[in-house]
């Protein structure tokens, strides 16, 4: 919409923009294309779009075909909007996006987020929006100026900071371009910039942990001009070597470290974990036939390099709610790591049944102890990966202590959104969830019915 336009569509809707939703509407169309053509959208897109407000950026973001969805927490706008664009491919959400629950979206085959956020909460949305793992492959954001450049910043700026590291960790930002207040009806205060924001390659960056990172970087920051070995010398033994392997200056502040330089530095810390699964060659599993007789034992490598019928567990835990854990398989797993899993799940050892060794990976894996129920047994198959598998479940609220080793991270999600992900994304999962998936396949009311009460 040109400013006229916005100028005569808010007369005609009775709307004077409310400075406390951050309401600055965008009146440059040659901006607005520009911004939704960063997106390269596709049919294939599902756009997310935060805070619409009378469509300037929706418009193009629906001339590519997308799907778009719009959350806007004014009714007024969220009412026009519906009236301006009739398409079955928007669909409006008159909510408060700080509400919006994102585990919907994972179901989704190829999710964008797009948004000229209300900078009152634009550092609660970014931090929301992008928090770890998300289903979101690509962010383009209007922010203000100043917080765009804090995400976007180089070491040794003074827009460096814990924000830029925290967020950097997993994510590429790129600072596209400064806004001036001069596009906007009515003007902001502040100048505006545009950034895009994407996901790091799986293996970009060197091993980490990210709690002991953010918690380093955090303390590291606490007070920027303190040199960090006076901060951080209790964390890290003999400073100066690590200064030495890492490569900066013993006496360098927060600001001076670059990212990768902060990895290093929370890995050389007392209480960094990154023990890497101990499940190489000692291991020795069942071996069995083609009825799950057992015929003797192998190491784990043999089985799997011969691909050896043997057994395995899963088991999925729902909390009260009906919703089920998944876990996502660490980087350290040497088959399908990093893809989203059974709650818990594992191989039966040798000498071992299945029931001792489902409980064995319950409290391993996730920490806790539970009754399991038994649901159904797997043939070995290729789709299995020759394993015979007994599938339980189990009811637990959680929280749990992931075993980091071997578990990335884990989310409650809702049954049927873990039904609709798998079949839009299945490569997204261990092939032997999905097996047992299909085999579980309920329905929320029948999750109910199965999981047994606490
Ligand atoms: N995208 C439009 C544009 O470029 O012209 C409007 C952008 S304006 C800066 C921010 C929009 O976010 C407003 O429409 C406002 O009503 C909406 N908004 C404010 N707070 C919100 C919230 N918590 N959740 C969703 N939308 C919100």
């Amino acid at each position: 919409m040109k400013l006229s336009e916005i100028d005569a569509t808010l007369r005609e809707i009775r709307v004077s923009p409310v400075k406390t939703l951050g309401q600055n509407f965008l009146h440059d169309q040659n901006l607005a294309r520009w911004i939704v053509d960063r997106a390269e959208l596709t049919p294939e897109d599902y756009v997310v779009e935060i805070g619409p407000g009378l469509g300037a950026l929706t418009q193009f973001a629906l001339d590519s075909g997308a799907l778009v969805l719009a959350i806007e927490k004014d009714r007024r706008l969220a009412d026009f909007l519906c009236k301006r664009f009739t398409t079955d491919r928007f669909e409006i959400l008159h909510a408060d996006a700080l509400d919006f629950d994102l585990r919907q979206l994972f179901a989704k085959p190829r999710v964008k987020l797009l948004g000229n956020l209300p900078y009152y909460i634009s550092s609660q949305l970014l931090l929301k929006f992008t928090k770890y793992p998300s289903p979101i492959s690509l962010w383009l954001l209007m922010l203000q100026k100043e917080m765009a450049r804090r995400i976007s910043a180089s070491p040794g700026t003074s827009d460096y900071g814990a924000l830029t590291l925290i967020v950097q960790l997993h994510y590429r930002v790129e600072y596209l371009r400064t806004v001036p207040a001069s596009v906007f009806l009515p003007q902001p205060d502040v100048d505006s910039a545009f950034v895009r924001i994407s996901p790091r390659a799986p293996d970009e960056l060197p091993d980490y942990d990210a709690e002991t990172f953010s918690r380093m970087v955090r303390r590291g920051f606490s007070q920027r001009r303190k040199q960090l070995r006076n901060l951080l010398r209790e964390e890290v033994p003999n400073w100066k070597e690590a200064a030495s392997v890492i490569g900066f200056d013993p006496r360098a502040r927060a600001e001076e470290l670059a990212l990768k330089q902060w990895i290093a530095l929370s890995n050389r810390t007392r209480s960094a974990d990154l023990s890497v699964a101990t499940q190489a060659g000692l291991e020795r599993l069942p071996v069995v036939d083609d009825q799950d007789r057992l015929l003797g034992d192998a190491p784990r490598a043999e089985v799997h390099g011969n691909n050896l019928r043997h057994r395995a567990v899963h088991i999925l835990v729902f909390n009260q709610l009906g919703e089920l854990f998944l876990q996502k398989r660490s980087r350290w797993k040497d088959r399908h790591s990093r893809l989203w899993d059974s709650s818990a799940a594992g191989h039966v050892d040798a000498g071992e049944d299945y029931d001792v060794a489902a409980n064995r990976e319950l409290s391993e894996e996730l920490g806790v102890a539970a009754n399991l129920t038994r649901v159904a047994k797997l043939s070995a198959s290729e789709k299995t990966g020759q394993e015979f598998i007994w599938l339980y479940q189990a009811r637990h609220d959680g929280p749990f202590e992931l075993a980091r080793s071997e578990i990335e991270c884990g989310e409650f999600f809702p049954t049927d959104v873990v039904s609709d992900w798998v079949k839009a994304r299945p490569d997204d999962f261990a092939p032997g969830f999905v097996e047992c998936w299909q085999v579980f396949g309920p329905g929320p009311s029948d999750v109910e019915a199965l999981v047994p009460s606490a």
